[in-house]
C-alpha cells in the first residue's frame, strides 16, 4: 500500500491490480453467443457459496454468468461502476439475524455501490444518470427507481457516495457528534483510525477543537494520520506491547471521548483510562466479526460507575431522518477543504471477495473500494 497526497476534492486511490487467484470460474464463461446484452455485454455476479467459520476464505464466494435483465416499467438497468466493501458484510455471512438479515447461500451478496444508468424506463432517470443503492454484486442489473439515489458528478468524484459522503461520513458525523458530544480541549480517541469511519471521526474532532488519538495498525497509516489529519498521538496497536501505557501517555487527563470501530482488547484498554462524564461511543466491534464464540472480556461496568460515564451503541440507520443534515455539514466541510479522505481501490470485479478479506489484516488506508469499470 503507497502513501499519496491526499487532496480535498480528490482523495487519493491506491490502486491494487493483483488478480492472482482469481475467483472467476472459467466453466462458468460463456459460450459463443451466450448471455450478451444488447449484442455487447454480459453479466457477472459474485454469490454465497458457504458460510465462513472464523475467518471468511476466497472459497466462500463464487463467481457465475447470468442474464443481463431487462428493466420493466419503473425500473432501470444499472451498470456497476464502484463496489463498497465493508466490514458489515461479514456478519451477514452468518446464519442467523443480526440488524440485518443474513446473506443466503448461491444468493448474490449485497452492499453500496455506484453505477451508471444504461438504460431507463422510469421518468425519475436517464441513462447516463450516476446513481447509487443498495444492490447486488453483480455488473448488470435491474433496479427499482425509488431504491436509487443520483450522485452529482460536479460535486464531488462519484465515489465520495460510498465514502465520505455516504454511510462511513454520516457514521462518523453522528456517531461523534451525537453520541459523542465532543467539547473543545477534550481528548477524543479513536480506534480503527485510519479506516473509512476513523479517518473521519479523527478529522471531525480536531473541527470541534478536541485533542485526538488514532490507534491502527501500521507506522505507514499512523503517519498518514499525524502527517495528512494533523491527529496528535498515535498508536500502532499490531507493535506497541504495552497498548493501555501508550494510551497513558498519549492522554495525560484521560479519555474524554472513546469511538470504539473495533472491540476486543484495544477497547479493553481505552476503558481502564476514560474520564469524568466519558462517553463511549460504540461504532464497530471489528476484531471480534470472526470469533466463532461469544467474546469474554474485562467487564466494564466499574469504569462506567466510577466515572459517571456514559456508552452507547448505535446502528446509523437510526439517524436515517437527519442524513441531509449530515451529508450537507460533511460536503461543506469537504468543500472548505477542512475534511480530506482515502480510498484504496482494488481493480477488477472477480477481486471483491479478496477486498473484502483485507479489510480483517487492514490492507486499506481509507475507504475499500472495488473499481468494477
Ligand atoms: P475500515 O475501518 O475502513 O476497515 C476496517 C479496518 O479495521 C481495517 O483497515 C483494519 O485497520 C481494522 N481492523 C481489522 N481487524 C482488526 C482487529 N482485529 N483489531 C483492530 N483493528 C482491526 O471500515 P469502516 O467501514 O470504516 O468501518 C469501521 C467500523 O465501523 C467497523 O467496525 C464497522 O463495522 C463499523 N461501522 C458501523 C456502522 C454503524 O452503523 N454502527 C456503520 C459503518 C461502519 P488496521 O490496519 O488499523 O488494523
Amino acid at each position: 500500500m503507497g502513501l499519496t497526497q491526499s487532496l480535498p476534492w480528490v482523495g487519493f486511490a491506491n490502486s491494487d491490480t493483483d488478480v492472482s487467484g482469481s475467483l472467476f470460474c472459467s466453466e462458468c464463461m460463456p459460450g459463443d453467443g451466450e448471455t450478451l446484452y444488447d449484442g455487447r455485454m454480459q453479466n457477472k455476479r459474485i454469490v454465497l457459496a458457504s458460510r465462513p467459520t472464523g475467518m471468511p476464505r476466497l472459497e466462500n464466494f463464487r463467481i457465475e454468468e447470468s442474464e443481463v435483465p431487462q428493466p420493466k416499467e419503473g425500473e432501470v438497468l444499472v451498470r456497476t461502476l464502484y463496489l463498497s466493501v465493508d466490514p458489515y458484510l461479514r456478519s451477514r455471512m452468518n446464519e442467523g439475524k443480526s440488524y440485518v438479515p443474513p446473506f443466503e447461500i448461491n444468493e448474490v451478496i449485497t452492499g453500496g455501490l455506484v453505477g451508471e444508468v444504461v438504460e431507463s424506463r422510469s421518468p425519475s432517470f436517464q441513462p447516463g444518470d450516476i446513481v447509487t443503492g443498495y444492490l447486488g454484486w453483480q455488473v448488470y442489473q435491474v433496479a427499482r427507481s425509488e431504491d436509487l439515489r443520483k450522485v452529482d458528478p460536479k460535486f464531488a468524484p462519484i465515489t465520495t457516495a460510498l465514502g465520505i459522503l455516504g454511510i462511513p461520513g454520516l457514521t462518523a458525523y453522528f456517531g461523534l457528534l451525537d453520541i459523542g458530544k465532543p467539547q473543545t480541549g477534550e481528548t477524543v480517541v479513536v480506534s480503527g483510525a485510519a479506516g473509512a469511519v476513523g479517518m473521519t471521526v479523527c478529522q471531525i474532532a480536531k473541527i470541534k477543537g478536541c485533542r485526538v488519538v488514532g490507534i491502527a495498525g501500521s507506522d505507514e497509516k499512523n503517519e498518514y494520520l499525524e502527517h495528512e489529519l494533523w491527529v496528535d498521538k498515535t498508536i500502532n496497536y499490531k507493535t506497541e506491547p504495552d497498548i493501555r501505557g501508550a494510551l497513558k501517555t498519549a492522554c495525560p487527563t484521560g479519555v474524554d471521548v472513546y469511538f470504539d470501530n473495533v472491540g476486543g482488547h484495544i477497547s479493553d484498554a481505552v476503558m481502564t483510562l476514560i474520564s469524568k462524564h466519558a462517553r463511549s461511543v460504540i461504532c464497530g466491534q471489528i476484531s471480534l466479526y470472526n470469533n466463532e464464540k461469544p467474546d469474554v472480556g474485562p467487564r466494564v461496568q466499574p469504569y462506567l460507575l466510577v466515572k459517571s460515564a456514559l456508552m452507547q451503541g448505535f446502528i446509523i440507520t437510526d439517524y436515517a431522518a437527519r442524513f441531509g443534515e449530515g451529508m450537507n455539514q460533511l460536503g461543506q466541510w469537504l468543500k472548505e477543504g477542512k475534511l480530506k479522505y482515502a480510498e484504496h481501490v482494488v481493480e477488477g470485479f472477480e477481486n471483491a471477495p479478496r477486498a473484502l478479506l483485507g479489510l480483517f489484516s487492514g490492507e486499506n488506508l481509507g475507504k475499500q473500494l472495488v473499481k468494477v469499470a
